[in-house]
């Protein structure tokens, strides 16, 4: 951070000479400008300056469209080319320093949320809701995980599961397809899975965390839950970090197939004195098949990771295993 106020006022200016009328912040360091994003909802009316830009740490958020990042030489490299030459001089975080800015989640247009539907609705609307209803779940999962569809485009017959980070913006969705017969079973945005928490802003880290492997799983799970969006965590996911950084102990509930992963995750977060549990159900191909509520019952059977947990299980895997 820097010390010199004559800096912070530099930076100031060349934001006021690059964007025309500005707002300031009372704290002299957030200054806020209209959104640069053209798909932002506030882009192009001078009345809405809602992207704020932090002229001393270097942040950038748009509080309508999300759209954020890190590095102010960058933003305008890329948002205001003509004035990149005085920013890099100005700012401190090189160009090649940054990271790729945070990558927007939109969803698809004219998503329509599944709880709203009126008797006479879009037929395939109708339909991606009695797949829901099929699946076993009732009016209040769709209310609380604010699932919906679209009638066209190529996410038509689909049903689609958004997720919302910590501070309630979009950050993933999914998209599986209600009809048997299609190429892809679930369409993802292109973002880094990693960098995704699925289900943050429902997520309570003081709490025991239960971890399924995917959105399907999450909706018949407990409320304190979060999918992997796959069966791997490392530590390079954001989910790991922030699992560590809250001490936050851990139920594995991944599908019956995935336990040699099940234990590699488990032995990876004990390694940071994370509480783990695995919870086993082999009555059941993953969470999402099981029938509504009855989740929540197996939890209090979860057990205690060890590492003597996983040679047990090692060995169990090599004796089935020799005699076929
Ligand atoms: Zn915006």
């Amino acid at each position: 951070m820097m010390s010199d106020d004559l800096d912070i006022k530099k930076r100031v200016m060349l934001i006021q000479r690059a964007f025309g009328s500005v707002l300031f912040d009372r704290d002299g360091v957030n200054v806020a400008i209209g959104c640069v994003n053209k798909d932002c909802s506030s882009f192009g009316k001078p009345a809405k300056k809602k992207l704020t830009l932090r002229v001393d740490n270097e942040f950038y958020h748009c509080w309508v469209c999300g759209l954020r990042g890190k590095g102010l030489a960058y933003f305008f490299r890329k948002y205001k080319p003509n004035f990149s030459t005085p920013a890099a001089a100005i700012f401190e975080k090189k160009i090649d320093e940054i990271k790729e800015e945070v990558q927007l989640v939109q969803l698809p247009e004219e998503f329509t949320l599944l709880a709203r539907l009126g008797k006479n609705a879009d037929p395939d609307l109708r339909a991606c809701k009695n797949y829901l209803y099929n699946r076993g779940l009732v009016q209040r999962d769709l209310w609380y995980f604010k699932i919906g569809a679209v009638t066209s485009g190529r996410y038509r017959r689909r049903v689609i599961i958004p997720s919302f980070d910590g501070e309630g913006m979009l950050n993933y969705y999914t998209a599986r397809a209600i009809d048997g017969e299609v190429n892809r079973k679930y369409l993802n945005p292109k973002v880094r899975r990693a960098d995704v928490i699925f289900n943050d802003i429902n997520i309570d880290w003081s709490q025991e965390l239960t971890l399924v492997e995917g959105p399907f799983d999450l909706i018949k799970s407990n409320e304190n839950t979060t999918c992997l969006l796959g069966s791997t965590l490392s530590l390079q996911h954001e989910l790991f970090k922030k699992i560590v950084k809250n001490k936050t102990p851990v139920i594995l509930a991944l599908d019956p197939d995935a336990i040699k992963k099940t234990h590699e995750i488990a032995a990876t977060l004990a390694r940071f004195d994370i509480c783990v549990k695995i919870l086993k159900f082999d009555n059941f191909s993953d969470v999402g098949e099981m029938p509504k509520g009855y989740f929540p019952q197996l939890l209090p059977h979860a057990e205690e990771w060890s590492e003597m947990a996983r040679l047990r299980s090692l060995i169990g895997t090599i004796r089935s295993g020799s005699l076929i």
